[in-house]
This record gives structure tokens, C-alpha cells and sequence, in this order.
């Protein structure tokens, strides 16, 4: 595995991110300003005036003045031909300057510092004096109600708990997207497909696809092997392994696909111990390398739960909470052993198994017990010289990394449920990540869970067999905050002020990012609420990033060739259009096989996802079919070289609506514009153009291509 210290430049987040555990309260602590990351920070000035390429130096030392105080934003606008207005916005302090050149080519204030939080606050009390407050409906809140009810009442919001015959500003679900129906505007909390895609097997498959393009960028997700399909390649993988060095003794972790909370999880050392059926049925699941060595504290494995908010899928928005929870095992680690294998108290870090050892310690404070904030823990790390800084960063990655391998299909789900030129809800979530930290201090990905719970409270033996909910002072802390300042970020109002302010600042169409700073603090108009614990990383950091969005231009292609609203499979007749209009068949490539193709990429994965709502070829299958045309076309190349080849071959025969975050049919974001530029994956990364390391030879037999096995040791052993 990749050291820290690897990549920095292409892939690493700022490591002046703030980071939970660098206050020693365990309260989540006020952010620093990063002020390094270009993303955040300044625009350059749109070049528009003519005075403005050769700047008087008046101009130079004007600007240098307002440096001085922090960075700016600025854009222009063309006032006449000698003229012509230029807006900044400085950073850090949330103010405006307004200056006017004139036709000496000097610049006059016309409007100084009028603070966008008092034009905020301005705009607010206006609005306020005529709406009503935002409604929530919390009728189909289950577990997270009473988090949601106190999130609710700090921002002095309207709750609905029995729902409500008009519409609602925002829908609160418990489990999926359609535990309302027929939602025609608002808000709703979960996303269509999210409890599908982040099923063991799914979120596995989608990340072997992003492991096959960037190798090294994800590497941080043990290499799995899906059950009961590829039970032939794992046994083999391992027989081999361990006949080329007698030494190795890898163990393994399976669990079954749709299980939560460490159900029906155990561990094997040998492959013949899986349990592959239940009576008749194959099992559905997924087995896993085990992480051998994970960080201890106390001789305890743990395990962190990080909350992660999309806020919006185009753009994407991805924010994460400041604060999150570690969950302690409640026996003293061991390596594993044939001995220890069924030892869950040991290995397996879940509150709800642990609770129910005789060692679980329910406690107040928040850096003691079975259960604490991460912040305590990161700074209990620290003050041991731990580069929690660099944890962090990693820790980020991670997220966006795996946001990004998921989002593809998020796209095909939402576009079905959601269709263009419908009525419908926007969407954001909440997502656990469940983040496990091997000795090494590098970060792995165990699962991530659609519908982390939300509770406050925790079940406890108040007599002799007797059980009831008790407050959980630790679960208030840190679950309140990510739901309230999740509501913070959806406020339908705040959402209206931010399009206000656009307007003020928005000059020749651009758009300038609100800095977050401004941003963290505008929230709270009415000054009682502490600054936002959820902390904006995409696009902050889209630079870093935005070349991992491969499949998401393959997801745009597939979309754009589904044809009818409401589907998620493409047809045989569809894909043939696709090769047509892309220009992929000819003489060697006739549409006789294409519809071979079509027909045995179909078929096999029909067997592989049974479940599957249709027939026809979906979004899986119609990758591997793209991988696989992509080896044909560019046989020379490496595969992302082969694939990017391709994308920009169909991408140029389909004009610019192909571009993944153009479509405006697929906006998550349809009732308003965001503060945001449009985003488009870039076509041309330098990194994509430069040769891989590992070439690969452009078979015919694509069956062949998908399958690559890492190195088994240099992967389980860490
Ligand atoms: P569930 O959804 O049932 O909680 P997880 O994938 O989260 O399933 O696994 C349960 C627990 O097992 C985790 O919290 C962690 O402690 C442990 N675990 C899971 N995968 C691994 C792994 N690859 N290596 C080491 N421990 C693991």
C-alpha cells in the first residue's frame, strides 16, 4: 500500500484542514481559514476590459491593500468601452468592494465594504417578515426522530409528525427515498438506489471498477471476492498464494451482502470453510481480506464512523462532518489464530455486538468508554506525535474517492426515479462511513451504511433483565450536529439568500464560490448556533480529485442512450444505436458482433444481479462493454488510457450534451441555481495521458479483462 508521503501533489488534500482532534475540547472546534487551496480561495479576474491587461499602478497597489487583509475574488463587467465595474470579495472577511475604473484608467470606490453578512442579514429579516418558517414533515423519521426534533427546535423551524396534506419544504425518511410517495417538490433525505448501491456487493463491485482504472488511488479497500460467483477464483487465488510461499496464512473476513450491525459476519483461514448455501440457496456476499493489524488503543481494535453529507449529485457536493464516533471493541486485540477466529468481541468492532459484552463501558465523558467522539481519540493519537494532520487528509480522500466510484450509478437511479421534465424532490443524504485505522495510521474502507443510525439514546440494563433507552450524552453531541447543520445546508431560505448574493456578485456569468468561511458563519442569521460542524471537501478540492470521474462520462453516454424515462437497462436496439452513432463498429467489428456482444455481456450479468428490477443491459455491464470496446479501438495503451481514448472518441461524435455535470436533466439542484461553477471532468489530465505502470494487453476475449488479482499478501499483510 501506497505510503502517506506518496502522490501528495496529485491526489492529497490541504493538510491545513482543520481537523477534529487538534482542539483538546471534544467539542468540534472553530475552522482556520486554509487559505491554500485554489478551489476555495480566489477566481482570477475575468479578463474583459481593455485598461484591465495592463493594470495602472493603481490598480497593483490597490489590490495589494486588500491583500493585505486576505485574499480576493473578483470578476468584471464591461461598463462601456473605457469603463468598466469590478467587484471583490475579500477573503476571510466576507466583504464587498465595488470599484469603477475610469476612463484615465484609474479606479474609483463606488461601494465599499458593504458586508455580504449584512446584506445576508438584510435580505433575511425582509424575507422573514413575509415567510412562514421551513416545514419539515418527520412522520417517516423512525430512529432519527428525536435527533431531528431537537435539530428542528434549535432552529426554530415548523416540525410536521404526522405529515401534512400540503407540501412540505423538506422530507425527513428513515429508510429509503420512497418511504413518502408521490413527493413533488421539496426535499428529501435519502436518494433513489442509495440502500442498492451501498449493499456489500454493489459498493464492492463499483470500487473493483475504480481499483481496475486508479490501481494505487484505491488502495484503500480490502480486496474482495464476490460470493457466489467468483468462490472458484478466491479459492484458487489462495491456493496458489499459499503454495508459492507456505509462510503466508491470510484470514478472512465474510460477510453477507445485505447484513448490518455484524450480522452473519465470521471469519475463515481457509476457503473451505465458507458457508456458501442457506437450505437450496446460494448465499448472496461478499469475503474479505482481513485487516490483520489494526491501530489499537488499549490494546482495543476500534473502528471510526464518519458522516458524510451529499449534498448534491450535479454538482456534486460532498461535505463531511468535523465530528464523528469510534467504536471499541470489548476484548483485548489479538492476531488471529485458529484459536481467536470466533472471538466477535474481538474483531469486530460493532456497538451492537459489543453492547452486549459484559465489558462494554457506557460513559458520559466523551473520550473514555466503549464508545467515544473521534476527536478524542485524534487527539489522544496527537499528543502520542501522530501526524493526525495527515490522517485527516487521508481520511478525506477516502470519502470523496469512494463517493466518486458510487455516483455513476446514483446517476442511472436517480434519472429513473426522478426522470427529467418531472415534478419531483431534490435529494441530499447522510452516509456512515465506517473507517478502520490499521497500524500503519493508514485508513481503510469496511462498509458504508445508507442509513446510519441516527439514535441518541442506547439500550441499558436499568435492573436484572430489565432494558430500557437511556440518553447517550455522546450520541447527542455528535449526531444533533451533523443532522441540524445538514438542514443548515438544505435551508430552502439560506439557498434563496445565496442566489441574492450571487446576483450582487455575479458578473459576466461568473460565478464566484462564496468562501467558506463566509459561508460556515452566514448560516446562523440569528447568531445562536455554532459555526457549521460539516465541512465542504467537493468541490474544495475538485482539482485534486475530478480525474477519477471516469465512469460517470461512461454513466452519461449510458443514460444518454436509455431513451425511455423511468429505465435503468439498455436494450439491444439501444445499444446498437449507441456503436452507431459513436462510430465503434466497422469492417472487423460488424454489428453482427456487437449484438454478440450485447447478448453474452447481458446474460452473464442477469446471472450475477438477480435481483435485478429489468431486462437488458445495465450500467455494470455496459462498463465492462465499454472497457472492452475501448481494448479493441486502443490496443497499444494502458486501460484508463484505453478508456479515455474512447469517452472522447463518443464524446466528440455526441456534441457537448455528453459532459457529466452539462446535463441539466439529471440536476439534483432543479429548483436552484448553486454557488458553484458547473463542473466538467476534465478531458484532458495530464496524469490520464502519461503511460500507466502496468500495461495491459488488449485481449479479445474481454471475460478475461475484468479479473486482475492484486498481489494477496502485499494487501493482507500490513
Ligand atoms: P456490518 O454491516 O455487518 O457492520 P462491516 O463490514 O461493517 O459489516 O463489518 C463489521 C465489523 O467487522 C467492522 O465494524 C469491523 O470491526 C470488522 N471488519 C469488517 N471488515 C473488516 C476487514 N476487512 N478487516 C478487519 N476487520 C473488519
Amino acid at each position: 500500500m501506497k505510503s502517506f508521503g506518496e502522490d501528495e501533489e496529485k491526489e492529497g488534500v490541504d493538510t491545513e484542514e482543520q481537523v477534529p482532534g487538534s482542539s483538546p475540547s471534544a467539542s468540534v472546534s472553530p475552522d482556520h481559514p486554509t487559505g491554500t487551496d485554489a478551489s476555495s480561495t480566489s477566481l482570477p479576474c475575468k479578463q474583459t476590459g481593455k485598461s484591465r491587461s495592463k493594470p495602472g499602478r493603481e490598480d497593483k497597489r490597490h489590490t495589494s491593500d486588500v491583500a493585505s487583509q486576505g485574499s480576493v475574488v473578483s470578476s468584471e463587467k464591461n461598463l462601456n468601452r473605457l469603463g468598466y465595474e469590478r467587484t471583490l470579495q475579500v477573503k476571510g472577511t466576507g466583504k464587498i468592494l465595488q470599484r469603477k475604473s475610469e476612463p484615465n484608467g484609474n479606479y474609483v470606490t463606488i461601494h465599499t465594504s458593504k458586508n455580504i453578512e449584512e446584506m445576508r442579514r438584510e435580505e433575511g429579516f425582509k424575507l422573514a417578515k413575509k415567510r412562514r418558517p421551513v416545514t419539515v414533515d418527520t412522520s417517516k423519521a423512525k430512529t432519527s426522530l428525536e435527533a431531528l426534533k431537537i435539530s428542528i427546535k434549535q432552529l426554530k423551524w415548523k416540525e410536521f409528525p404526522l405529515g401534512r396534506r400540503t407540501a412540505c419544504d423538506i422530507y425527513w425518511h428513515g429508510v429509503s427515498f420512497h418511504d413518502n410517495e408521490n413527493i413533488v417538490s421539496g426535499q428529501v433525505n435519502k436518494f433513489p438506489g442509495m440502500i442498492e448501491m451501498l449493499r456489500k456487493i454493489n459498493l464492492s463491485r463499483a470500487v473493483r471498477t475504480m481499483q481496475e482504472l486508479f490501481p494505487e488511488e484505491y488502495d484503500f479497500y480490502p480486496r474482495s471476492w464476490i460470493l457466489p460467483e467468483e468462490y472458484q477464483q478466491f479459492t484458487t487465488q489462495i491456493h496458489m498464494v499459499k503454495e508459492k510461499d507456505a509462510t503466508v496464512n491470510p484470514t478472512f473476513i465474510v460477510k453477507p451482502d445485505g447484513g448490518s450491525q455484524g450480522d452473519g459476519i465470521y471469519l475463515i483461514r481457509d476457503p473451505s470453510d465458507l458457508k456458501l448455501m442457506t437450505g437450496s440457496q446460494a448465499k448472496q456476499g461478499v469475503v474479505q481480506e482481513y485487516i490483520q493489524k489494526p491501530l489499537l488503543i488499549d490494546k482495543l481494535k476500534f473502528d471510526i464512523r464518519l458522516y458524510v453529507l451529499i449534498k448534491s449529485l450535479e454538482p456534486l457536493e460532498i461535505y463531511i462532518a468535523k465530528e464523528g464516533l469510534t467504536r471499541f471493541c470489548t476484548e483485548p486485540y489479538q492476531e488471529p489464530s485458529q484459536k481467536n477466529l470466533s472471538h466477535v468481541f474481538m474483531h469486530l468492532t460493532n456497538y451492537s455486538l459489543n453492547v452486549h459484552s459484559g465489558n462494554f463501558v457506557h460513559s458520559d465523558s466523551q473520550s473514555t468508554g466503549s464508545k467515544r467522539t473521534l476527536s478524542s481519540v485524534l487527539y489522544r493519537l496527537a499528543a502520542k506525535g501522530v501526524d493526525i494532520k495527515r490522517v485527516w487528509s487521508d481520511i478525506i480522500a477516502l470519502v470523496i474517492k469512494t463517493v466518486i466510484a458510487v455516483v455513476p450509478e446514483l446517476r442511472v437511479y436517480y434519472q429513473a426515479d426522478i426522470p427529467p421534465g418531472k415534478p419531483g424532490p431534490t435529494c441530499f443524504q447522510i452516509l456512515g462511513f465506517d473507517i478502520l485505522l490499521m497500524k500503519n495510521l493508514k485508513p481503510v474502507l469496511l462498509e458504508v451504511n445508507s442509513n446510519p443510525s441516527m439514535r441518541i439514546e442506547h439500550e441499558q440494563e436499568v435492573a436484572p433483565g430489565v432494558f430500557e433507552y437511556v440518553p447517550s450524552p455522546v450520541d447527542e453531541e455528535v449526531k444533533v450536529g451533523v443532522i441540524r447543520d445538514t438542514l443548515r445546508l438544505m435551508d430552502p431560505v439560506k439557498a434563496y439568500l445565496d442566489t441574492k448574493i450571487m446576483k450582487w456578485s455575479t458578473i459576466s456569468h461568473v460565478l464566484i464560490p462564496m468562501e467558506e468561511e463566509t459561508q460556515e458563519k452566514s448560516q446562523d442569521e440569528t447568531g445562536t448556533l455554532p459555526s457549521l460542524c460539516l465541512k465542504q471537501v467537493y468541490p474544495k478540492y475538485f482539482k485534486q480529485f475530478n480525474y477519477l470521474r471516469l465512469v460517470e462520462r461512461i454513466a452519461a453516454l449510458f443514460i444518454r442512450f436509455l431513451g425511455v424515462k423511468g429505465n435503468m437497462r439498455l436494450g439491444p436496439t439501444a445499444f446498437r444505436t449507441f456503436i452507431r452513432t459513436c462510430k465503434l463498429s466497422g469492417s472487423n467489428f460488424t454489428m453482427a458482433s456487437v449484438d454478440i456482444l450485447y447478448i453474452d455481456i447481458t446474460r452473464r450479468w442477469s446471472g450475477a444481479t438477480p435481483d435485478s428490477r429489468e431486462a437488458g443491459m445495465g450500467l455494470q455491464a455496459f462498463v465492462e462493454a465499454f472497457f472492452y470496446l475501448a481494448a479493441r479501438r486502443f490496443k497499444s495503451l494502458a486501460l484508463r488510457e484505453q478508456v479515455v481514448s474512447l469517452l472522447e472518441l463518443c464524446e466528440s461524435q455526441l456534441g457537448p450534451q455528453s459532459g457529466v455535470e452539462e446535463r441539466r436533466s439529471l440536476s439534483c439542484s432543479r429548483a436552484l441555481p448553486r454557488t458553484v461553477k458547473t463542473q466538467t471532468p476534465c478531458l484532458a489530465n495530464p496524469q490520464l495521458s502519461s503511460p500507466a505502470p502496468l500495461r495491459r494487453a488488449a485481449s479479445q476475449d474481454y471475460r478475461h479483462q475484468r479479473f486482475k488479482p492484486r498481489s494477496l499478501r502485499a494487501n493482507v499483510e500490513n
